[in-house]
């Protein structure tokens, strides 16, 4: 069933989204990385990528699956627009912590118009980032380029800044505030224990979150010892390479 907003189906933003966010990388998402995204069988996939492909969305990849057309990309880069304005705005004028904001963007990003999201993009003075570091498309769909490099991929000697933290997990979002790994954070990575896979950072510096609330917790200056699923959450730009570096 169409909504009133895109006139695309709930599932079939789904369906765009998720596939851009696997393509970020530049790599063609494969049927079984997207059934994994949205936690459906593959089977039920492959019929719907069809579709998709056959309205112009999608386009095949041989043997390693698909990836967006111009088009879908555009359709694609408003619906995460909508996302992420929509936590943003209620992170910023509503007070959700930013743990909370994303699943409710989930529900609102599907039903919310362009011109709502618009008013509420205006209201916050065009925001540039969520509260969780992620650029924002503009309303012509122009987004920031950014990595994929996680703080899982540094080796000792390394040096960062937190750019953006994944935001579809509560106790992760939780874990990482914890730890003072909030965007604009300056990390030092002293070791990596290679059987355990915890991370020994300094946190130079304590970034904020973009709702603009500095982490009150966070060991700022201290060692702090990260898990290696939390370091999966947290991107990071690098700053210097260490000398252990193979
Ligand atoms: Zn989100």
């Amino acid at each position: 069933m169409a909504d009133e907003t895109s006139g695309l189906s709930r599932s079939v933003e789904d369906y765009l989204k998720a596939i851009y966010s696997i393509s970020e990388s530049g790599e063609p998402a494969s049927t079984s990385a997207i059934a994994e995204v949205l936690e459906v069988q593959p089977a039920s996939v492959t019929g719907m990528v069809k579709r998709l492909a056959e309205t112009g969305f999608l386009e095949h990849v041989p043997y390693r699956g698909v990836r967006l057309t111009e088009e879908g990309k555009r359709e694609a880069l408003q619906i995460v627009r909508r996302h992420r304005v929509l936590e943003t705005y209620l992170a910023e004028r509503l007070g959700y912590r930013w743990q909370d904001v994303h699943d409710e963007a989930e529900r609102l990003e599907h039903a919310a118009s362009d011109q709502l999201i618009d008013r509420m993009a205006a209201a916050l003075e065009h925001p540039s980032h969520d509260p969780h570091g992620a650029p924002i498309p503009t309303s012509s769909g122009e987004v920031e380029a950014t990595g994929s490099l996680t703080l899982a991929e540094l080796s000792p000697g390394d040096e960062a800044i937190v750019r953006a933290v994944r935001d579809d997990d509560s106790e992760g979002l939780l874990a990482v505030e914890a730890a003072g790994l909030l965007p604009g954070a300056r990390v030092n990575v002293l070791g990596r224990t290679a059987s355990t896979h915890v991370f020994t950072l300094k946190v130079e510096d304590k970034g904020k979150s973009g709702a603009g609330r500095a982490s009150r917790d966070g060991p700022a200056g201290g060692r702090l010892e990260v898990p290696l699923d939390i370091a999966e959450r947290v991107y990071v730009t690098l700053s210097s390479r260490g000398r252990d570096h193979t």
